[in-house]
């Protein structure tokens, strides 16, 4: 049982993030802003995996603007994503961004930062403050650890935006580096009341960014830290989706569509153990419920290995067994998967 963080809660759009609401599931996307058809179709694609909240890069003017458009055409509550202008921000407020990230990096003189904040009240848009270690402010001691300079960074805009009575407040403290991500991470999270979006930045591919993200991610989770998380990808952001929803339930932590259980396969297999649990993975895409399904390589200790699995397979030689809650159902020698599927679609969850 994780004993989760209490923190303020805050609302973007219509999506709670912090206090008891569940752990949201964001992602940015890659598309050029002020391609405006573009970014609508890749938000919508990022819809279809159940994202929660899309973030879109605001580099000049005209993507600030495209936001207006961009919203028109999504369900979802769209961020805008501000480096060292700080007139995108006001831009992308005006546009009705519903919510922003600002790099105290690089948005350094009050006055500017002061200006944002106004707007943002005025419009009730709460503001992550994202530290990146790759962009910290110039004035840090360079001596002082990393995770420090990131820890301060925050703190000082967060006192910052307390002094001008602002609270609507997420934080972010990413490195590409998981252990003094998570260092960092573990510091702030006893110094401020704020709900805190999880990350490892520039993570990588998948082959290697869905490993760095979910101990980087899966660790402070299971701390009971994080209120909302991005697993960031060198791919599709719905990739991204995909593995931040894996990660929150291989802690048990949310339920979202079918979770598939299957053996590694040894010397006991007499199938292509990796090639059905392919299929089986590719048609349970479309299913929304969040039932478990097994598939297992051997009749002989498969069903007892999926002891918890709602409906599976074990096979035998030419013959699988179609077991129900550990407890087999039939022995079927063809169509193994179309079988399997017409169980999982029928199944009642209790
Ligand atoms: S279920 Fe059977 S085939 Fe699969 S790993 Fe276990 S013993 Fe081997």
């Amino acid at each position: 049982m994780i004993l989760r963080r209490q923190s303020k809660s805050i609302k973007i759009g219509n999506v709670i993030v912090g206090g008891n609401a569940p752990i949201v599931v964001q992602s940015m996307t890659n598309t050029d802003s002020r391609d405006i058809m573009s970014t609508i179709k890749q938000i919508k694609e990022l819809e279809e995996v159940d994202c929660e909240l899309v973030r879109v890069a605001v580099p000049n003017l005209e993507a600030a603007q495209a936001i207006a458009d961009i919203k028109r055409g999504i369900s979802i509550p769209l961020i805008a994503d501000i480096h060292f202008d700080y007139r995108l921000a006001l831009a992308a407020i005006k546009a009705g961004c519903d919510g922003l990230r600002l790099n105290p990096g690089n948005i350094r003189q009050p006055s500017k930062v002061k200006s944002i904040v106004q707007a943002a009240k005025e419009r009730g848009v709460p503001i992550r403050i994202g530290v990146n270690a790759g962009s910290l402010p110039k004035p840090y001691n360079p001596k002082l650890p990393t995770t420090q300079q990131m820890v301060e960074a925050a703190l000082e805009q967060i006192h910052f935006l307390e002094s001008l009575a602002f609270n609507q407040i997420k934080v972010s403290l990413k490195a590409f580096d998981v252990p003094t991500t998570i260092e960092a991470y573990q510091q702030i999270a006893t110094r401020i009341p704020y709900p805190l979006h999880i990350g490892v930045t520039e993570a990588g591919t998948p082959r290697t960014g869905i490993i760095r993200s979910a101990v980087g991610i899966g660790n402070l989770l299971q701390m009971g830290i994080g209120d909302t998380i991005r697993v960031s990808l060198t791919a599709h952001p719905r990739e991204e989706v995909i593995a931040g929803y894996e990660i929150l339930k291989s802690l048990n932590l949310r339920q979202h569509g079918p979770i598939l259980v299957s053996c590694p396969s040894c010397g006991r297999a007499e199938v292509d153990i990796i090639h059905i649990v392919e299929e089986v993975e590719a048609r349970l895409q479309g299913i929304r419920k969040p039932i478990k399904v097994a598939v297992m390589g051997c009749i002989v200790n498969g069903p007892g290995e999926a002891r918890d699995a709602d409906v599976g397979l074990a096979f035998g030689k030419d013959r699988a067994v179609l077991f129900k809650k550990a407890k087999r159902i039939k022995t079927i020698d063809r169509s193994f998967v179309d079988l399997l599927m017409d169980e999982v679609e029928s199944f009642k969850l209790e």
